[in-house]
């Protein structure tokens, strides 16, 4: 337990390290985009200085494209959150995923029904999607599937105990499986830290489950996973259903034994 809450505050620490980073690196793009921006302007569009600043720009473009990803997982980003039906926003999502992903991947929902809403920023949830289904797909050769469940829980005091970042109470799930190659315990023991990456130069970037993971932190949720080597893979998110009790307005529960910890 105490290893897993090290692993946790490691990724935490690293995060905030690359948020740090991110944010500084964030505000040095901006004089290169003005200046760049300025050159090209200053010179005649055909000159080879003028296609030099426009090449300034689209580096800076990418640039910040990383900063972005990387102040994503370093909790500096501002979030929209905003009471989201889960099962609403995967399906209209579907359409994007499907042109996303390779057509020889199937891609099956089971959401159920009359989940509550969470409160969550739905740019993030989309983004985490996406994330998720890369890596799948990156998972899976040739012919396989990619599977979405939803559904939800309430998680007592001692399963949040025994899972140390995640909250009791009311959580809607989301469960994204898919049947590719799996991952060993070792691979599995880094995932979620920013670089680490599997994947061959220029295929992997290593930061897609570091923004998962801030993603879900962000949204005061538990993101779990299981894979089997030659398997597949799940990832579990919980996420708090706080707009149910919001909506209910129901009287604030008392004395419910919970304890400090
Ligand atoms: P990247 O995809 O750029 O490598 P990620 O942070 O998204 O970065 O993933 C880190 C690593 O985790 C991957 O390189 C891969 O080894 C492993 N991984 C992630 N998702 C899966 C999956 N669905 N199946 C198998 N391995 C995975």
């Amino acid at each position: 337990l105490e290893g897993q809450l090290r692993h946790i505050q490691r990724i935490e620490a690293i995060g905030q390290l690359a948020g740090g980073i991110a944010h500084d690196f964030n505000n040095l793009l901006t004089p290169i985009f003005c200046y760049a921006d300025m050159i090209k302007r200053g010179l005649p569009q055909e000159t080879p200085q003028a296609q030099m600043a426009e090449s300034i720009l689209k580096t800076a473009h990418k640039a910040k494209g990383l900063t972005q990803k990387l102040l994503s997982f370093g909790r500096r980003q501002r979030l929209n959150m905003q009471p989201l039906d889960l099962n609403e926003a995967i399906q209209s999502f579907h359409d994007i995923l499907r042109c996303t992903i390779r057509e020889n991947i199937a891609i099956r929902m089971n959401l159920a029904p009359g989940t509550a809403p969470v409160m969550a920023d739905r740019g993030q949830i989309e983004q985490m999607l996406l994330n998720l289904a890369v890596n799948a797909q990156d998972a899976i050769k040739g012919n396989g599937t990619i599977t979405i469940n939803t559904g939800h829980v309430l998680l007592d005091d001692e399963y949040a105990r025994l899972h140390p970042g995640m909250q009791p109470g009311p959580h809607i799930l989301l469960a994204f499986a898919d049947n590719g190659h799996g991952m060993d315990d070792e691979t599995l023991s880094h995932i979620f830290e920013p670089f680490f990456t599997t994947k061959q130069v220029g295929h992997g970037t290593g930061l897609g489950l570091a923004t998962v993971f801030g993603t879900v932190k962000q949204h005061e949720g538990y993101v779990a996973v299981e894979s089997r080597v030659g398997k597949g893979t799940t990832f579990t998110i919980y996420l708090p259903a706080k707009a149910q009790t919001v909506s209910a307005s129901a009287p604030e529960p008392k004395g419910n034994g919970s304890h400090p910890e």
